[in-house]
């Protein structure tokens, strides 16, 4: 049997040495000062279970499993403290206060869990259980009804006046369960009546999460059919606009259900949230490792040979080369650190080999936990539409940009958008940011804007063979330029780097393909390059990990190549009437891109040696652009050769160096007054 009194006492105990109690006190002080007579006092009462447990232990489990009868014995507790210490003045009856407990944390037993995907939930114990989740829609804010004072309707009765009758919100209650008009006086039986001027009001935002586990149905293809469901979470007064849309977060809250419309829904009033952390991988696995010091004597070995081994699952070694290793640079340049703003790199491919570029895409989405194969037919961006629960508010989807936060979003074939898509994607591509309007007629109250962040990179691409039948090409005058009339240029220029995928070396990307398929078929063990075997999807998925959390430093000597090969290609690249064909943003593209390959080489610093790939890969994509420029490169600048062996690879350490000779003499001759470029914007 529990004894109220010693509960109480225990509680009082409690409040006491957690300091609970003097700021209890504080609180009471400002509502005295404010002279002011409410409703209710509403008092937040921190808990920490483990200490309440050391403590008392009935007290700690009344907490955790009776939180609603426990917050009842902290209220009388607080009303004595109150009396005895004259601390409200204003205060009359015990109903009048309002306590809130505030969990700190719950014990970490599977029995606290509340799994999204384990039926059925549990919501009739009104008990606390912790919840993780993404969120993909949020309401904007809206008031609630935290306290009422009701007066009996009949003048001659005692209850006409004073504060007999106090209607509180507690969890899992609607607006309409807290304020009606059926209630009834308790000594003359009279109807009560709500005194308006007393009501106290509140923030109110409900927002949606789903289960992490669920994004896996967007990620590539999935093989086996699935359902998941969101859950819909109240934040009330302090909790309210804590989430931002996209991110994961630990909710402790109670479950409850709630009638929505016609239908009875489960929802989770939450009490506290906090971010969820990924925890950084603090390992790259030994087989990256024995490679890292083989390949110790080369700063470009390490990532020729990542990128030839690539996905070997799907292409085999050798086979577009260059695309696999700018998808890897683009995984490791994503951050999911809520308050760092990487440098997103970009990437759109040309090609006529649908299939494959799509199935390599895909694989490598599946490599980060935030990996996005938007769906076809559904938005990219976030849309804004009624709340169900008809709170008056409007509610915001997620949509694919946002559930892929510090991931990748690919949204398949550039060709499919509509214009109108095309300048919406562009505008986000070079502002980073979305701004919604909120229109007040719709979702009542008045006009908002909100700018949201969109923290994604971008993966398209476009058939060549579909979208030549739908659009004339001219014919090309310059060398290596290809004809891409589909696209707005603009928004070419918005994504950082363009790859054409029709590998030259081999020259025929379709036999080695087939082959490789066929070879995988028969027999396992014939695959000449076995080596590829050895590094699995899992592997690569701990490298990109780790690589992805590094930080890295530009060099003086990076930085200045950067800005001088820019200023050069700026200059160099200039017709009469447009003028520069180089944007502000290729300097951003090519720190993204020198970045990238430091970091895959795991690397804390930006070395001239990553920033000469940077400006291949660049390079060559403004060579798809623009066609050749005096800084002449190859069309498989940064993979001239097949890497078999020991000996290509030294081989290509030679060409690069050549390379970079040829880059500081263009530097040199185009590119003089490195420090002005700044300037010349
Ligand atoms: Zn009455």
């Amino acid at each position: 049997m529990l004894n109220p009194l010693e509960l109480k006492e225990a509680a009082l105990v409690y409040l006491d040495r957690s300091g609970g109690l003097q700021k209890f006190v504080d609180d009471c002080k400002r509502y005295n000062e404010s002279k002011q007579s409410y409703a209710v006092y509403r008092f937040n009462i921190l808990i920490n279970p483990s200490d309440v447990v050391e403590l008392d232990a009935v007290l700690g489990n009344h907490i955790l499993h009776k939180p609603l009868k426990a917050a009842q014995l902290f209220q009388s507790v607080c009303f004595v403290a109150v009396k005895t210490l004259s601390l409200i003045e204003q205060l009359k009856t015990e109903t009048q206060i309002n306590v809130v407990l505030k969990i700190t944390h719950l014990p970490s037993l599977p029995s606290y869990c509340f799994d999204l995907c384990e039926f059925p939930f549990d919501y009739i114990s009104e008990r606390f259980y912790k919840v993780e989740g993404i969120v993909i829609a949020m309401t904007t804010i809206t008031k609630y009804t935290q306290g009422a004072r009701f007066l009996c309707s009949d003048e001659t009765c005692p209850f006409s006046e004073g504060f007999q009758y106090i209607r509180v919100h507690v969890p899992g209650a609607t607006e309409s369960a807290t304020v009606r008009n059926d209630f009834f006086c308790k000594l003359c039986a009279s109807p009560l009546q709500e005194d308006r001027k007393f009501r106290v009001l509140g923030d109110k935002q409900i927002v949606e999460i789903i289960a992490a586990k669920a994004l896996s149905a967007l990620k590539g293809y999935s093989n086996q059919p699935s359902r998941f469901q969101s859950l819909s979470v109240f934040l009330r007064d302090e909790l309210s606009n804590k989430m931002k849309i996209g991110n994961k977060y630990g909710i402790i809250g109670i479950p409850i259900c709630v009638k929505a419309c016609s239908q009875a829904a489960i929802c989770i009033e939450a009490n506290s949230i906090h971010l969820c952390r990924t925890r950084d991988p603090s390992d790259i696995g030994d087989k990256f490792k024995n490679l890292l010091s083989m390949t110790s004597n080369s700063c470009w070995k390490f990532t020729a040979i990542l990128a030839n081994f690539f996905a070997s699952q799907i292409v085999p070694p050798g086979v577009y080369t260059t695309l696999k290793l700018c998808l890897l640079m683009s995984l490791v340049q994503t951050s999911d650190k809520d308050n760092e703003a990487p440098n997103y790199l970009d990437i759109l491919i040309m090609t006529s080999d649908q299939l494959l570029v799509d199935r390599l895409l895909n694989f490598g989405v599946c490599l980060v936990p935030r990996g996005i194969r938007h769906p076809a037919g559904s938005e990219i961006f976030p849309t804004v539409s009624k709340d169900k629960y008809g709170t008056g508010a409007a509610n915001i989807q997620a949509c694919s940009a946002l559930l892929a936060k510090g991931g990748v979003c690919f949204i398949g074939d550039l060709s499919s958008y509509k214009k109108d898509k095309l300048d919406l994607l562009q505008s986000v591509l070079e502002s980073r940011t979305i701004t919604m309007y909120i229109p007040g007629k719709k979702c009542g109250g008045v006009d908002q804007q909100i700018n949201i962040p969109i923290q994604t990179s971008f993966w398209s691409f476009i058939d060549l063979d579909s979208s030549s039948k739908r659009h004339v090409y001219k014919n090309s005058n310059l060398i290596g330029q290809m004809d891409f009339s589909m696209v707005p240029s603009n928004l070419m220029d918005s994504f950082g780097l363009l790859i054409h995928c029709n590998e030259s070396s081999p020259s025929h990307p379709v036999l080695p393909s087939v082959e490789h398929c066929l070879k995988k078929a028969i027999d396992l063990e014939s695959i000449s390059w076995t080596d590829s075997q050895q590094f699995t999807a899992q592997d690569f998925e701990k490298l990109i990990a780790f690589a992805r959390n590094l930080h890295v430093e530009l060099s003086l000597e990076a930085k200045n190549t950067i800005n001088g090969y820019y200023l050069a290609s700026r200059r160099t690249r200039t017709d009469s009437v447009h003028g520069s064909k180089l944007t502000a943003s290729a300097l951003k593209h090519l720190v993204a891109l020198s970045e990238a390959h430091a970091k895959l080489s795991l690397r804390k610093s930006v070395l001239k040696e990553d920033v000469l790939i940077a400006i291949l890969l660049f390079e060559t994509s403004l060579t798809l652009k623009y066609g050749t420029s005096v800084f002449c490169t190859a069309p498989n600048a940064a993979f001239p050769f097949e890497l078999n062996n020991a000996k290509c690879l030294q081989q290509r350490d030679v060409y690069l160096l050549q390379c970079h000779q040829q880059l500081q003499q263009f530097i040199a001759t185009y590119g003089s007054g490195v420090l002005v470029s700044s300037n010349e914007e």
